[in-house]
């Protein structure tokens, strides 16, 4: 991805003597390809809840890792990783129950027509799987992203991430789409781009495979309202023969606090869902579920085996992630906890002329940073998350000009962590 808050290694020299050596290390080590966040890199040791800890135990406030979903190193799941790891870890060849006991309880999350599910260890695997199914289901080969989307490391979805900036070429294959305007007018013009892009297409003599898109929007924005906006493009993509491929890599299990999926904001039914990031809370797993007359056309003459995916690890702390969020009412907190969020965010946007519009979903926020004249201001928003990481509070940017603060913090933030996180704001804000 463009990196708008990224550590420029040229500034090495202004760290301490061991924190220089680790940045050092790392780059002789790991190559040049790796990014590190802030322009002052953050060195983590332990973390506990909505905190991360540093070497010397100093508390970082995390509202941006939707990864540690239902808190980082919650014990509930922490204990059935290494109960399950004690007992038993092998792959999907040979029987035992754990995979289907999840399998179960992972489906009934989603519409009925959505009844199979695959496993996979990264959202990159889920949506490169998803991609093959939709090419032999349709028998096309084109897909539709937005213009700032990102769906993975392959080569195939690197070629569909535009995201990753002019260094990483689209395929010849992919038609990218405007990101959503955030207006209420927001449905009516992307099924228009998307209807477009489907005629480019046509004069190209490509045939649709798939409208691909993250239910949040994140890397565009965050754009979740007006709900119900992306169904009119659904129909357009279905109308000329592709599927709908929901992504819910980052809106999935609950954040936007209603329900488990962003699609369901949106009163859709896709055809295929991917899912990753929260799944594991930090454990590396993903999935995708599909229609099981789908998976017919592909997996008739087509094995499929992932070494890791869906290994009975996996699942018991897929498992333990689900019973977190029954037992501490997550997806409750995340709506009444992201609201309270807004709320204050929007109090502050119309008492300071830099923050301007404020979206999202649940404990899924943008915010855009805008300069006087209201244009959208990356530079002002780079320095704001780095003003925010010297206060010890950990966030990022995000969309097309970097200029939307992404808030996505662990689910169990409390409404005490949103008071702290505004004050850190509010401090960051005044002394620029
Ligand atoms: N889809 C979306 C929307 C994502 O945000 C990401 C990861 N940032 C992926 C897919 C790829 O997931 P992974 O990094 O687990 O391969």
């Amino acid at each position: 991805m463009t990196m708008v808050n990224a550590f420029d290694p040229a500034r090495v020299a202004d760290f301490a003597e061991d924190e220089a050596a680790l940045i050092a290390r790392r780059q002789r080590l790991l190559g040049p390809a790796y990014r590190l966040f802030y322009a002052h890199p953050v060195q983590v040791a332990r973390a506990e809840g909505v905190w991360l800890y540093g070497r010397n135990g100093e508390a970082y406030l995390d509202a941006y890792n939707n990864v540690a979903s239902v808190g980082h190193s919650h014990p509930h799941v922490v204990a059935a990783l290494a109960r399950q790891a004690a007992t038993l870890n092998t792959h999907t060849r040979y029987i035992t129950e754990g995979i289907l006991d999840y399998a179960e309880r992972l489906l009934a999350t989603m519409p009925a027509s959505i009844s199979n599910v695959m496993f996979t260890c990264t959202g990159s695997e889920a949506n490169d799987l998803a991609l093959r199914v939709a090419k032999a289901v349709t028998g096309g080969t084109g897909v539709i992203v937005t213009e700032n989307a990102y769906h993975g490391v392959t080569d195939l979805l690197a070629q569909m991430s535009p995201s990753l900036g002019p260094s990483a070429p689209i395929s010849s294959m992919v038609r990218m789409v405007a990101a959503p305007t955030g207006l209420a007018d927001a449905g009516a013009v992307l099924a228009r781009n998307v209807g477009e892009a489907i005629d480019d297409m046509a004069a190209h003599g490509i045939r649709p495979a798939a409208l691909l898109v993250d239910t949040i929007f994140s890397s565009d924005g965050v754009f979740a309202d007006p709900a119900g906006f992306l169904a009119p493009a659904v129909e357009a993509i279905r109308r000329a023969g592709g599927i709908f491929i929901a992504d819910e890599v980052q809106p999935g299990f609950g954040r936007t606090g209603a329900g488990m999926w962003g699609f369901a904001r949106h009163g859709l039914t896709p055809d295929i869902v991917t899912m990753g990031k929260p799944m594991g809370d930090g454990h590396p797993m993903a999935a995708m579920a599909a229609r099981p007359e789908h998976l017919e056309a592909f997996g008739r003459n087509v094995r499929y085996f992932n070494t890791f995916g869906g290994n009975p690890v996996s699942c018991a702390v897929g498992m333990a992630v689900l019973d977190v969020i029954e037992a501490e009412a997550l997806i409750a907190n995340s709506r009444d906890v992201g609201a309270f969020f807004k709320g204050e965010l929007e109090a502050l946007a119309a008492v300071d002329g830099r923050v301007g519009a404020v979206r999202g979903a649940g404990l899924f926020i943008g915010v855009d940073i805008v300069d006087a004249e209201g244009a959208p201001d990356g530079a002002a928003a780079a320095e704001i998350v780095n003003g925010l990481r010297e206060r010890r509070v950990l966030i990022s940017a995000t969309g097309r000009r970097g200029h939307s603060l992404k808030i996505r913090p662990p689910m169990v933030f409390s409404q005490q962590n949103v008071e702290l996180f505004m004050d850190r704001l509010r401090e960051t804000l005044a002394s620029l």
